[in-house]
């Protein structure tokens, strides 16, 4: 039968269809099932009458129709096209079973005007695929772990290796008895920045210079006893520049005996690590604080090792003898600076304390007293310094005794006092009994002797006055420098005083400018004796001739005084101490007459009366000496 022939055969074609095992069906595009051949009961489990007049895309998985619509798609823009396409289909059972759907366009052709489908289950082949993929996945997942762990492992390797090359100490690893090395980290060129190494060499040819110093015998009994070696801070003398010359370093040191499966040594791990810096760093500690207590324990001085707020920590033997206490006292905590302390020194010890914080140490030793245990007074010199940058709060104090100064102070003190009163009476009716002969003398022409008395009291004047200054010395000294309170005039004061003390010099001539038009409280004497004492002194250190000026002034509630002289000045290292009794400035160049007590008792006197007393002067330029008291 020719082709044609076939195609006209419709019988010929039902035959067909009845009988292929594929399914078969007849749709319209819309998916309306015209025609199921026997065959769909049998793949998809629905009789064939059950499709007829059904929508097949209800039977299609719904994530499939797409694919199934677009295919039908393409089969419909052109006759007899086909296309074929892959899909889940919904069997009675309500389960999905894959199939191949072939579409065929025969829409054109009157017999059939259908869409032509056929249905082969590929449900095995699928799940073949399935199975395949999934032993794919699980390989590929299975390599993946396995690179991975692979991976991890090279990385903990790796970390090994680099903590085992950067370790800080020196490692090698030895093998067999003779020790041949094996592996050596980084930290070796630390221990020898010059010097190279052999691996397979034994230790003996690797570092000769370490011969005869007992490692390698240490090595040995390692490999022959399987015990490990630990050795701290050990000396070895060491060629680190591989120079010929060994020098001392000091070494922490473990040998660990490596054991091979059948439990025997088959070498040792040897770490090194160096410690030259510690040790030596300790010793210069051990050195400088052995140097200390050497030094405390002497006795020479009293130390005390103490906190700012008056805890004594430590102290040796000199201290406790000077304060009468016991090392029990000491060990009990019962020692305080601050409650040994009188009153009338606390401030000084107050600004040593700020001292000590604030520059760590105290600018110069000062003098104070200390309640012994046995409650006596005891002066004392004191200096201190911070014991560490870190912990201001504790210091180290030395002590000296100054007992001994202040009873020849004391001494020397009584004696100025008792001899003055002494002087005081004879040379007071020495100066009566002058006063008596000049007298006597006015009205007769002796004028060799007119002229001898004179003198006779003038120099009795001066020694008087001497006399009264060393009086008040002794006075201010036991606070017994009695100060009248009675309103004066300044102005008359000072005017006064300059007539009074220029009548004693003819050479310089003494002028005055201003006026402060107050009344001042206090001891008019006093205060006069202390511009007497300022203009003697400005006339006494200045030359001849050379002017002196006193100026008054008022500045708010103070009265300035202000004696200026153009003589041969003061140079500033000495302005702090000036106002010390018996201070002098001395030049062997330059005698100049005096006991250095006018400027400590004019202090005394202008401090008595709440005022200040200072001065400004250059050595060579003059100087100016002013103080101001509180107007009424
Ligand atoms: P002194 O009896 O020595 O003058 P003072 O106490 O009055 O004692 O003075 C103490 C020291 O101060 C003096 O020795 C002197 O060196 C110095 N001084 C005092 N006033 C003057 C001055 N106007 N010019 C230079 N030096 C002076």
């Amino acid at each position: 039968m020719a082709t044609n022939d076939y195609v006209q055969n419709e019988a010929f074609f039902q035959t067909l269809i009845e009988h292929s095992a594929n399914a078969i069906v007849l749709m319209q595009p819309d998916g309306c099932i015209a025609y199921a051949s026997p065959a769909t009961a049998s793949c998809t489990g629905y009789p064939p009458e059950e499709f007829a007049g059904r929508n097949s895309f209800t039977f299609i998985h719904p994530d499939d129709l797409v694919a199934v619509q677009a295919a039908l798609a393409t089969v419909m823009a052109l006759a007899n096209r086909t296309e074929s396409v892959e899909y889940r289909f919904r069997r009675t059972s309500g389960s999905y079973s894959w199939f191949r759907g072939t579409f065929t366009n025969l829409l054109f052709r009157p017999a059939v005007h259908a869409i032509l489908s056929t249905m082969c289950d590929i449900s095995e082949q699928k799940r073949a695929e399935e199975l395949l993929r999934k032993n794919e996945e699980s390989s590929r997942a299975l390599l993946a772990r396995e690179q991975a762990v692979l991976r991890q492992e090279e990385e903990v390797s790796r970390h090994l290796n680099d903590l085992f090359m950067q370790a800080p100490a020196m490692v090698c690893v030895l093998q067999g008895s003779e020790h041949r090395l094996e592996l050596v980290n980084d930290a070796y060129r630390q221990l020898y920045p010059r010097r190279g190494f052999v691996l397979e060499a034994t230790v003996r040819e690797n570092w000769p210079d370490l011969e005869d110093q007992g490692f390698f015998e240490e090595l040995d009994r390692v490999y022959q006893s399987g015990k490990a070696y630990v050795a701290n801070e050990k000396l070895a003398m060491v060629d680190r520049e591989d120079s010929g010359v060994r020098e001392a370093g000091y070494f922490n040191i473990v040998y660990q005996p490596v054991f091979d499966a059948q439990g025997s040594v088959e070498g040792i791990i040897v770490y090194v690590m160096e410690v030259t810096e510690q040790v030596l760093a300790r010793k210069r500690i051990q050195e400088s604080e052995a140097r200390l207590r050497r030094l405390i324990d002497a006795n020479i001085v009293g130390v005390t090792f103490c906190t700012l707020d008056g805890h004594i920590n430590e102290a040796n033997d000199v201290f406790l003898q000077m304060v009468g206490y016991t090392r029990e006292d000491l060990r009990a905590g019962s020692i305080d600076w601050a409650r040994m302390t009188p009153p009338e020194y606390e401030e000084l010890d107050a600004q040593a304390v700020r001292d000590l914080r604030a520059q760590g140490a105290i600018p110069r030793p000062y003098e104070k007293a200390y309640w012994r245990k046995n409650g006596t007074l005891l002066s004392v010199v004191v200096t201190a310094a911070a014991l560490d940058e870190a912990n201001p709060n504790e210091c180290i104090a030395f002590i000296l005794d100054n007992s001994m100064q202040r009873e020849l102070d004391q001494r020397k003190d009584d004696f100025i006092s008792m001899t003055s009163h002494e002087l005081k009476t004879p040379v007071t009716s020495i100066k009566g009994l002058t006063q008596v002969l000049l007298k006597r003398f006015e009205q007769r022409d002796e004028p060799d002797i007119k002229r001898m008395l004179v003198i006779m009291d003038m120099q009795l004047n001066k020694l008087t006055k001497l006399i009264g200054d060393l009086l008040d010395i002794s006075k201010a000294q036991g606070g017994r420098l009695i100060m009248e309170q009675k309103p004066f005039d300044l102005d008359t004061l000072v005017s006064e005083t300059i007539e009074q003390v220029q009548a004693t010099t003819t050479t310089q001539h003494i002028k005055l400018i201003g006026k402060t038009n107050v009344t001042i409280m206090g001891d008019r004497d006093r205060v006069g004796q202390v511009i007497v004492n300022l203009l003697s002194n400005a006339i006494k250190y200045s030359p001849r001739n050379s002017p002196i000026v006193v100026k008054v002034f008022r500045e708010g509630r103070q009265a300035i005084t202000w004696i200026q002289d153009f003589g041969i000045g003061i140079d500033l290292s000495h302005h702090d101490k000036l106002f010390n009794q018996f201070y002098r400035v001395t030049d062997p160049r330059e005698p100049y007459p005096g006991l250095g007590i006018g400027l400590y008792l004019s202090r005394q006197i202008v401090e008595r009366h709440n005022g200040k007393i200072w001065l400004h002067s250059k050595k060579g330029e003059g100087s100016i000496f002013a103080f101001s008291l509180p107007v009424v």
